[in-house]
């Protein structure tokens, strides 16, 4: 019946017995959630999934490939869920966890574990136990000190459709092409890389939330590291206490034509593994200083570029500017 912070290989949950729905409106208290965004539930065994939803033999292709790990498929509810877990809506989303401290902790608890990011709604993902116990500490019974998570961004999420094709609700660390690679297709859902337009009813109740914004305001710049500089020179409005999310090998370029800008190293163009490790860590160092805007390039649409194009979108309320 408690609220248990744990860690994984994308982000820090914040875990409930799944079954329990007291439990699991505590878990929408503990994070200031809407109660109509749904939890995803965490298992130790991708077989317990018939515990608690209708599976299919698309779940199972994608099972034997990607389970454990961080892939989080939606399939048909039981009900074992209470409809407060998930949201209620008649699906469920089902994940299987790779990090070995989350698939002991679930087996422990002899049941599924609901649990979204152990952040407070709307605020970057924890991706450290010092993030986790800064959002956390206070409003939980324990909180499970796992060291860095080793991805940094959430889970892939994938609904079945009918037809057995699959449609990408949340891009992550398990691609499109990924999923591709078993024979199985993948739609992208629009929202993924679109604003949602005001009438549109959001597939994953999660996308029509602003998300992963830090303090400061982001902009996401879309050119290279001279267009991103004259930009700044030329036609920021602010010209103090500026932030930038810079490639590693541009950060030195920029340091040198800009004064009085903060460079954060944000792993080298095209390093899209390191960018994901660090990127709400990074959001969040921005958040012990005032700053008046942040900067940081637009990532590429593809492979696990789109799950950082997701996130940084949404970190930037889409204040995206082409150059
Ligand atoms: P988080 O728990 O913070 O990683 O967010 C979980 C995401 O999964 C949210 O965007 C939810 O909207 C989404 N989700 C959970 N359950 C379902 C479901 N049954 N159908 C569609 N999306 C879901
Ligand atoms: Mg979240």
């Amino acid at each position: 019946g408690g609220l248990v912070v744990f860690p994984t290989e994308t982000v820090y949950g914040l875990g409930a017995d799944a079954t329990n729905p007291e439990a699991t409106s505590n878990i929408y208290k503990a994070k200031g959630r809407p109660s109509d965004n749904p939890l995803i539930i965490h298992i130790s065994d991708p077989k317990d999934a018939e515990e608690y939803s209708f599976t299919n033999s698309t779940y199972y292709s994608l099972a034997e490939r990607f389970m454990p790990g961080p892939l989080t498929v939606i399939l048909p509810s039981k009900d074992t869920v209470p409809l407060t877990t998930r949201g209620g809506l008649d699906t469920v989303a089902i994940r299987c966890p790779e990090n070995p401290i989350a698939k002991e902790f679930i087996k422990l608890c002899n049941v599924a574990i609901a649990a979204p990011s152990a952040n407070i709604s709307g605020s970057p993902s924890p991706t450290s136990f010092e993030y986790a116990y800064a959002d956390m500490n206070g409003r939980v019974d324990a909180i499970i000190d796992g060291g860095d998570c080793d991805f940094g961004l959430e889970s892939t999420i994938v609904k079945v459709n009918d037809d057995g094709s699959l449609t990408m609700l949340r891009p992550g660390k398990i691609t499109k092409e990924d999923i591709e690679s078993i024979g199985l297709k993948v739609i992208i859902a629009d929202a993924v890389i679109d604003t949602l337009k005001d009438d549109e009813k959001a597939i994953s109740p999660g996308m029509k939330y602003k998300h992963y914004a830090p303090i400061a305001p982001v902009v996401l710049l879309d050119g290279t590291k001279e267009q991103i500089v004259n930009y700044i020179r030329e036609n920021s409005s602010v010209k103090t206490n500026i932030a930038i999310l810079a490639y590693k090998e541009e950060s030195e370029y920029i340091k040198r034509l800009i004064n009085d800008i903060d460079v954060y190293e944000f792993g080298t163009r095209g390093d899209e593994t390191t960018q994901a490790h660090l990127l709400f860590k990074l959001l969040r160092d921005t958040d012990k200083k005032n700053y008046s805007v942040i900067y940081a390039p637009l990532p590429q649409k593809s492979g696990i570029g789109l799950a950082l194009y997701n996130r940084m979108i949404r970190a930037a309320a889409h204040n995206i500017i082409r150059l």
